[in-house]
């Protein structure tokens, strides 16, 4: 796809509130200019987490998480920065303009958003048809029965489809759309005879949208008790892949973030339900297992998913399968086992979430789970029983990864109730089969599904990096000072990361953020990270000099252990009365460190 202009990518910046945007994830309190909240990226009680909306940049004291509005989006939303500039462009309605565009690529952009268009038409249509309707009457009844409310169903869209087979088919023929795209956004389909009929028909309409809200396709449930099947879904195409999609995401994106739990159910009323309820984080799989795919879109936005399902009816394989992706991402799995015979629904009959929320609380990690799940039907008397056992458990305990919390105590577990050694567990987890590879891909068609890893752990900073990054966040706070400093570093004073932050601000220590290279995500990072703290801490010319100092210091140090190690003593010599004269001058500054 082509990139966008600069110029517009401007607008866009300009155009965008982010305190507006990241008070969807935490709440923000005005300081001065700034804003302050608890950090949406790390778990945290006191607010560390800065915004300035007038760079539109966010920076987090605790875990350094920091970036500007664009990445805020992709960090949390899960999107790719196209996307990312996409969905700010349609929020804060600017016209986005994009360099010359490969025709290809550009034709293909054109056709799926026809389709997306038909599609939300269709929608709409659905769910006029419910609401408007003589004929829709039962549907009306239907989902009322389920004790589901009209604002709920307005909220998620909820329509129906009407009986004769050809109204959605000729409607949209009216509206200038072709055949072929309602074939390919799964409306139509071919009738045995030739000729064509609407997919959907007598049946309540769900739409499943993307994390943008657009509509993919439909799940339909059947009106009549005899029709086949009771659910159809749209048929997997250019835009709807059931594996990559999760229903009820578009409006669970932002309360995921903020609770940074989501609850995964089954169905689309369990959802609905649920919501209606209070319980805004939850989506649904439309199936039995999480997928990979699933978990990847979910692991963008948050680091803990309780499984609210028959988990004894997914498929073993899978939940490994996605075990793994979920381990390989820093998220952690859980299962919230439901009562025989309910669904999350059922359990909200009398208007309440606490007892399903009693039960989503109360969740175990989904190794202990499936141990637990394996020891409690296994024949533990036999030899035979026991081995089952440890055929069972040894794929899950191998996809947990033996460095995983609670890996030691799942072995001794299994060995205690096997009457076995540890030992003898481990190493048939380590002998045991690799299940199908969970590869976390890339997402949807258009890497909708976010491939990015875990965000990693501030690391912690030696002496000598939080020394130079408190000169530099200085120096940009008192430019006019700072420039003597950055003059008079070289590589030989930094870390590694330090290096191209400095070479950086040689050029740019006026105006630091503006034209960061975008594919150098560590020095646009850091440098966030340091413009950030330049607003924020003081700076004074002595401090400068003791940074710069200690900084000096230790280069000296380390041209003396290099040159004695060279057995240059010459070099070392020199160096050793220079770094005596230094010590003396900090000891003499009177500031002691
Ligand atoms: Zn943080």
């Amino acid at each position: 796809m082509a990139k966008f202009t600069p110029d517009s990518k401007d607008r866009v910046k300009d155009a965008a509130d982010v305190v507006e945007i990241v008070s969807a994830y935490t709440d923000l309190q005005q300081r001065g200019q700034d804003y302050w909240g608890n950090c949406p990226f790390h778990d945290e009680r006191t607010p560390s987490f800065k915004v300035n909306p007038r760079d539109k940049l966010y920076y987090c004291f605790g875990c350094e998480a920091s970036g500007d509005v664009f990445r805020f989006v992709e960090e949390k939303e899960g999107l790719t920065f196209p996307e990312a500039v996409e969905s700010l462009a349609e929020r804060y309605g600017v016209e986005l303009e994009r360099e010359s565009e490969d025709p290809r690529a550009e034709e293909k952009r054109r056709r799926r958003a026809r389709l997306w268009e038909l599609l939300e038409r269709t929608a709409k249509f659905y769910e006029r048809y419910l609401w408007e309707s003589p004929k829709a009457e039962r549907a009306r009844k239907y989902v009322t029965e389920r004790g589901l409310g009209e604002e709920v169903l307005r909220r998620f869209g909820v329509g129906m489809a009407p009986s004769p087979w050809d109204q959605v088919l000729t409607g949209s023929q009216r509206a200038g759309f072709k055949v072929e795209e309602l074939l390919a956004a799964g409306l139509a389909q071919r009738g045995r005879q030739g000729g064509h009929y609407d997919r959907f028909r007598n049946r309540i309409t769900f739409p499943i949208r993307d994390q943008r809200g657009r509509v993919l396709g439909f799940g339909a449930r059947a009106l009549s008790p005899d029709a086949q099947p009771k659910y159809l879904n749209s048929p997997e195409g250019e835009l709807y892949r059931k594996s990559h999609t999760l229903y009820g995401i578009d409006r669970a994106r932002g309360p995921i973030a903020k609770t940074r739990r989501a609850i995964v159910v089954e169905g689309y009323t369990d959802v609905l339900a649920l919501h209606q309820a209070g319980v805004d984080e939850a989506v649904a799989i439309m199936g039995t297992a999480i997928t990979p795919e699933q978990v990847s879109m979910l692991a963008g936005l948050t680091d803990a998913v309780v499984l609210a399902l028959d988990a004894d009816r997914a498929g073993a394989d899978a939940m490994i399968r996605a075990q793994k992706v979920a381990g390989g991402r820093g998220l952690e799995l859980r299962v919230a086992a439901m009562p025989e015979g309910e669904d999350p629904a059922d359990m909200l009959q009398d208007g309440s979430a606490d007892r399903f929320m009693g039960l989503v609380d109360g969740a175990i990690d989904l190794p202990t789970f499936r141990v637990d799940v394996a020891l409690g039907r296994g024949e533990l008397g036999s030899l035979a029983g026991r081995e089952r056992v440890l055929d069972e458990v040894g794929p899950v305990l191998k996809a947990m990864g033996e460095t995983a919390l609670g890996f030691d105590e799942l072995v001794r577990k299994v060995a205690d109730r096997l009457d076995t050694d540890p030992s003898l567990v481990l190493a048939r987890v380590r002998s045991a089969p690799d299940q199908p590879s969970g590869r976390a891909s890339g997402g949807g068609p258009d890497g909708e599904g976010n491939g990015r890893g875990p965000r990693p752990v501030a690391a912690t900073l030696t002496p000598r990096e939080t020394r130079e990054r408190a000169l530099l966040a200085m120096c940009i706070a008192e430019p006019a000072v700072g420039r003597r400093f950055i003059e008079q570093l070289d590589d030989q004073h930094l870390s590694s990361t330090g290096q191209p932050a400095l070479r950086w601000l040689r050029e740019h220590l006026d105006k630091p953020m503006a034209g960061l290279p975008r594919d150098d995500a560590r020095l646009t990072s850091l440098i966030t990270e340091l413009v950030m703290r330049a607003e924020s801490e003081p700076a004074s010319e002595a401090a400068m000099q003791l940074n710069f100092d200690l900084l000096e210091q230790q280069r000296l140090e380390d041209g003396i252990s290099a040159a004695q190690k060279a057995g240059d003593y010459e070099v070392s010599t020199r160096l050793s009365s220079e770094r005596a004269a230094l010590t003396d001058r900090i000891a003499h500054a009177g500031i002691i460190t």
